[in-house]
């Protein structure tokens, strides 16, 4: 049994972007098997979800309970049972591992998709997420300047005071001129404007709403489209509300960016949009690293 104060001391950010990579590769790959999400849901309160995967010889599940009015929204246990045997290995905190790999996650799109030479950030929302995010993404690039922008400035404020970043009064403020722009409010309405994005910017959007989308359809539809799994596609909760109607082949899937089977960023001044849904076999991948390094005795 594993505490959050022990999931959070053990999982190792640098690690778990190597890790996601690899379980990105084997999901596009066809190697993993991770049944549709199911969820029980609680009239006006949220919902519980099951994320059960196998992925590069980790068996793992999550049971996750979204409640939106609750702090935290998310709040989650892992569990790891051996893969050869089927015995229970593990249950540990998934609040934590939800929180982390997810901007670890838009960390590894950044990594694959933005430009080289990416110097400015912004982080819409100040939340678990916002927090996740300027964590993760400022590893895969050197950042001089990174925003935060929140609904509500005092929370912008607090996150960019604790995070060594500069609280800006809107998402507009945040979103102009930066080259990486990271969505990770619950809005159900879009925060962003494709007129506010300069050429070659890269987008990150992790809002999952059960009400509507975070991103405008003109930015999902400007340039590169790339999502962990076409499962995207299909109608809300199981797809996004930003991808609907859109054509699902028209997408790369971030395991093929980086397996090389199909292209990613093609220019600088291409627009590139990564949409998460959140995906079982992240939850696998960083469970399956925390029980290694506890059981390393690190
Ligand atoms: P938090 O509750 O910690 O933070 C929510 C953030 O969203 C706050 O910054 C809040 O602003 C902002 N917000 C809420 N409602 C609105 C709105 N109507 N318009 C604009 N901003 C709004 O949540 P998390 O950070 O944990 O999660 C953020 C989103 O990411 C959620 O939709 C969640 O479901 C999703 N998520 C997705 C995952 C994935 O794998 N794709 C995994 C985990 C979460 P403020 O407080 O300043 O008012």
């Amino acid at each position: 049994m594993l505490r959050q104060e022990e999931v959070a001391r053990l999982l190792d950010v640098d690690l778990l972007l190597e890790r996601l990579e690899r379980a990105f590769v084997e999901l596009s790959a066809g190697r993993t098997s991770v049944p549709p999400r199911i969820a029980a849901f609680v009239p006006k309160r949220g919902l519980l979800a099951a994320m059960p995967g196998y992925v590069d010889g980790v068996l793992a599940a999550k049971l996750v309970a979204l409640f939106p009015d609750h702090d935290p929204s998310h709040q989650a246990l892992v569990a790891v049972f051996d893969a050869e045997t089927g015995t229970p290995q593990a249950v540990m905190d998934g609040t934590h591992i939800t929180a982390v790999r997810t901007g670890a996650s838009s960390a590894v799109a950044t990594r694959a998709l933005a430009r080289e030479d990416a110097r400015v950030l912004a982080v819409l929302g100040a939340g678990v997420q916002g927090r996740s995010h300027l964590d993760a993404v400022r590893r895969v690039r050197d950042f001089r300047e990174v925003r935060v922008a929140s609904r509500t400035f005092e929370h912008a404020q607090a996150l960019a005071q604790e995070a060594d970043a500069v609280a800006v009064e809107s998402f507009e403020k945040a979103a102009r001129g930066a080259d990486v722009v990271c969505c990770c409010t619950h809005a159900s309405e879009p925060v962003l404007r494709r007129e506010w994005l300069a050429p070659g910017t890269h987008v990150c959007s992790v809002g999952a709403s059960q009400e509507g989308p975070e991103l405008d359809r003109a930015t999902v539809a400007a340039g590169l489209l790339c999502v962990e799994s076409r499962v995207a596609f299909q109608p809300p909760p199981a797809g996004a509300f930003e991808l609907q109607g859109l054509r699902p082949d028209d997408a790369v899937e971030l395991g093929e960016v980086l397996a090389g089977t199909r292209p990613g960023r093609t220019s600088d001044d291409q627009l590139t949009v990564y949409k998460s849904m959140g995906h079982a076999v992240e939850d696998a991948a960083a469970a399956a690293l925390v029980l290694e390094l506890s059981s390393a005795g690190s």
